[in-house]
């Protein structure tokens, strides 16, 4: 049976539809169980019954038109009670109804299950069988089972309004809401431009050809040509991006090399494959290559290699790459959009980005975030395809957007825009005025920054200094680590800019959910693995180049560089890393750079260390919390699965008594305390964080002004009391609603995101 189960449900994910999914499943259990009869009901939104969807053994007329109430007959008690139900005699159950008009014949044997997903009962899926027996306990384990499997293709469907549609003949799904991870911050509502690559290069045979040099010459011919449009991508972003964050197309360029898939693929040729096949089969070791090391970031590196096969492929069939009609205000729309794609849509008609794969770190969100358009990832139950030129509304603060909107929420999400932009404007005055509350006591606003595009615009809203640069995300752009120099020039820029504001660089945070692609770390529990200092650690000649490159690029300068360290475990690790960076330090002033030490911190992401704070912070100047990471790690909860993304809280009351304890035990050795998750960039979190004591708040530049403001029109009096009363409850939700409503007794209320849902999704 189990090899029936993987067959089934392998079918099931390549069906080209629901219905058709569907109508494997019945037709698979029939056989496999030796049943006359599989049926699956699913509740009407519409109606709130529970419809007969599809069904092997009656006539076909029954789809659609056999009904139930809830808790109407077997079917009915299978979902009400949300467990199988195994009847040997079924027409003698006191629920039973029969259905004579649909070829139902008086079975005996009965079987159902209900169809659960997130603790709700979607449907229930049944067996009936002529013969006098009971269904044994392997059978109703298999379609248990197999209910388990069948509940994440409803809720899909379900989600999309596809089960309505197919139950309710005139059902057109409005305001559909799909979920997805935040990319970038902002609202947009525009015309969805659904985008895929061109031409399909899974779908290209292998085939012998005697013409060598013909198929070399048409190879050399569309490279050059993807060179150029490469190329010609690069300079028309110039404008709106700096060279560091154009450097993927460097990348892009790189592999077009003949040191790299471009010699391969001629190699393939001279074997004796046409140039289409070769192609296919060069790009598909790459990628397959990449593929066995599972991490988030070079499943990105995959998107880029069949992005370019697909570019070559292109040019090889003669389809040139169709020119896009652009509506005025474009919601770029793919399976997976990627950075060049990005590109090739006019930067002012360009209002959202979505994306079905990719995670915020992915290239294309951190274009966005650069480019300012909001973006969300990850949307993985939306059928893109449906959605060519119809409107969509991009929720980037959320992580959400709607399909074919009604007007009420159209209007909705225009007020907000509306409300955003008007906000911002607002706010525009104040980044010059300190972060200070009512009663004059006084914080830091700093920046998260990683790309040198985020370098303006965090100036232009008042950051105080930089809290946390990534400094990841310029490694991740390349194919190689930097070298001292280059490094040296990037950190260099940033610390001139915001001269002789504070700058905090953290050291090189890869591993977990951030590889570099010139680095696999393949590992089965990444999160748990080999992350943050522990690679530096044993990578001290990455560290210590690193290091040397932020002490010489802060020379002369008055701002104070501050160097972080993430995920440290204990104090072994501090000691360890002090005594690399003294040594950098020593080896900086022995080639005459006579720059300052700087100051040295370590990370709390680490439960452990909430015990050990004292203990670190006496080790280092300061302490700054990764409320990201930290969260994930005392709630047990990936902070990248939407499947717990419910219960990834950081207001969750153990995160706040451990912030608490953090900031005493800094303070309790004199050590100042910041905080850099997203949680700081938020009004409720920022709240929180006055009243335990940090003294600095770290967060994206679009929401520091927003705390600001609140800051601004809070007094610390009022922030302790909120904490105080905060420190009483016992439940996340309920943190956040008492805080939120005194927000909104304070008049803050603008500062929540759209706190009020639009009335139709409650
Ligand atoms: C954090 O973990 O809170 C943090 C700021 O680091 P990152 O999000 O980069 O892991
Ligand atoms: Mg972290």
């Amino acid at each position: 049976m189990l090899d029936a189960l993987r067959q089934i449900s392998r079918d099931v994910e390549t069906a080209p539809s629901f219905e058709y999914a569907l109508g494997i499943i019945v037709a698979r259990v029939c056989l496999i169980l030796g049943t006359e009869v599989c049926s699956i009901y699913i509740f009407d939104k519409v109606s709130g019954e529970l419809k007969l969807i599809e069904n092997e053994g009656f006539h076909r007329s029954a789809i659609g038109t056999v009904s139930l109430a809830p808790g109407e007959g077997v079917v009915g008690l299978v979902a009400e009670r949300g467990e199988p139900l195994n009847i040997e005699n079924v027409s003698e159950h006191p629920r039973y109804r029969h259905f004579s008009a649909i070829g139902e014949e008086p079975f005996s044997a009965f079987l159902g299950v209900p169809v659960t997903h997130n603790r709700r009962v979607l449907g229930v899926i049944t067996v009936q069988q002529r013969e006098d027996r009971r269904f044994r306990e392997d059978e109703e384990a298999f379609l248990t089972t197999l209910a388990a499997q069948l509940a994440n293709v409803v809720a899909r469907a379900d989600a999309t309004g596809r089960v309505s549609a197919i139950l309710n003949a005139d059902y057109v799904p409005t305001d559909v809401r799909y979920e997805g991870i935040a990319g970038a911050p902002g609202i947009a509502i525009g015309t969805a431009v659904v985008i895929g690559p061109s031409a399909n290069l899974d779908h290209v045979p292998n085939k012998e050809t005697d013409e060598v040099a013909a198929e070399l010459t048409s190879f050399d011919r569309a490279i050059d040509r993807v060179r150029a449009d490469i190329e010609e991508t690069d300079r028309s972003l110039s404008e709106h991006l700096p060279a560091q964050e154009r450097a993927l197309f460097s990348a892009y360029l790189h592999m077009l090399d003949d040191s790299a898939i471009a010699g391969e693929v001629r190699e393939e040729i001279r074997l004796g494959n046409w140039a289409q096949g070769a192609l296919r089969t060069v790009i598909a070791r790459h990628v397959s290559k990449l593929q066995l090391v599972e991490n988030p970031y070079l499943r990105e590196r995959v998107t880029d290699v069949r992005e370019l096969g697909q570019r070559v492929l292109a040019y090889l069939q003669d389809i040139h790459r169709d020119k896009f009609y652009f509506p005025e205000q474009v919601i770029l729309i793919g399976e997976e959009v990627t950075a060049s794609m990005v590109s090739d849509v006019p930067a002012n008609q360009l209002k959202g980005i979505v994306s079905l794969r990719g995670s915020s770190n992915s290239h294309t969100a951190i274009l966005a975030r650069a480019l300012n358009v909001p973006a969300v990832m990850g949307v993985s139950e939306f059928p893109v395809y449906e959605f060519e030129n119809q409107i969509v509304v991009v929720d980037g603060f959320y992580g959400e957007l709607v399909g074919n909107p009604t007007t009420q929420v159209m209007d909705h999400y225009h007020e907000l825009i509306a409300e955003e932009a008007e906000f911002v404007k607002e706010l525009e005055p104040i980044k010059d005025q300190p972060s200070e509350t009512l009663d004059g006591h006084r914080l830091n606003l700093w920046v998260n920054i990683g790309l040198v595009g985020e370098i303006t615009r965090s100036l232009d809203r008042g950051a105080e200094g930089i809290g946390l640069f990534r400094t990841e995300i310029p490694f991740a752009s390349r194919d190689r680590f930097p070298t001292e120099e280059e490094q040296r020039v990037i950190y260099r820029e940033h610390l001139e800019a915001f001269n002789p504001r504070p700058v905090t660089m953290r050291t090189l945070d890869i591993g977990g959910d951030k590889a570099l692609p010139y680095f696999p770390i393949d590992e089965d529990n990444p999160f748990l693995g080999w992350r943050g200092i522990r690679v530096t650690l044993d990578h001290p000649e990455i560290f210590l180049v690193q290091v040397r490159a932020m002490i010489k690029a802060s020379l002369g300068l008055e701002s104070d560089l501050r160097i972080m360290l993430p995920m440290v475990t204990d104090r072994r690790e501090v000691a360890e890393a002090k005594t690399l960076i003294l040594r950098a330090y020593r080896e900086v002033r022995e080639e005459n750079v006579a720059a300052k030490l700087p100051q040295i911190g370590a990370m709390i992401e680490v439960p452990a260390v909430i015990h050990q704070a004292r203990l670190i912070a006496r080790q280092v100047d300061f302490l700054a919390v990764g409320s990201n990471d930290l969260t994930q790690y005392m709630l047990a909860v990936d902070r990248n699965n939407p499947r717990v993304a419910n219960l990834y809280q950081e207001m969750h009351p153990a995160v706040l008594h451990a912030l608490r304890e953090l900031a005493k035990a800094a303070h309790a050795e004199q050590k100042g305390i910041g905080i850099c998750g997203e949680l700081a960039g938020t009004p409720e979190g920022a709240i929180l964080c006055v009243a335990m004591g940090y003294d600095v708040l770290s967060m994206n530049a679009a929401n520091l002004p927003k705390v600001k403001w609140v800051i601004r029109n809070v007094s610390l009096r009022d922030c302790r009391r909120i904490l105080a009363r905060v420190r009483r409850m016992d439940d996340a939700e309920e943190i956040l609603d008492f805080i939120r409503d005194q927000l909104i007794g304070a008049g803050l209320e603008r500062a929540i995101p759209h706190h009020e849902t639009p009335s139709v999704f409650l």
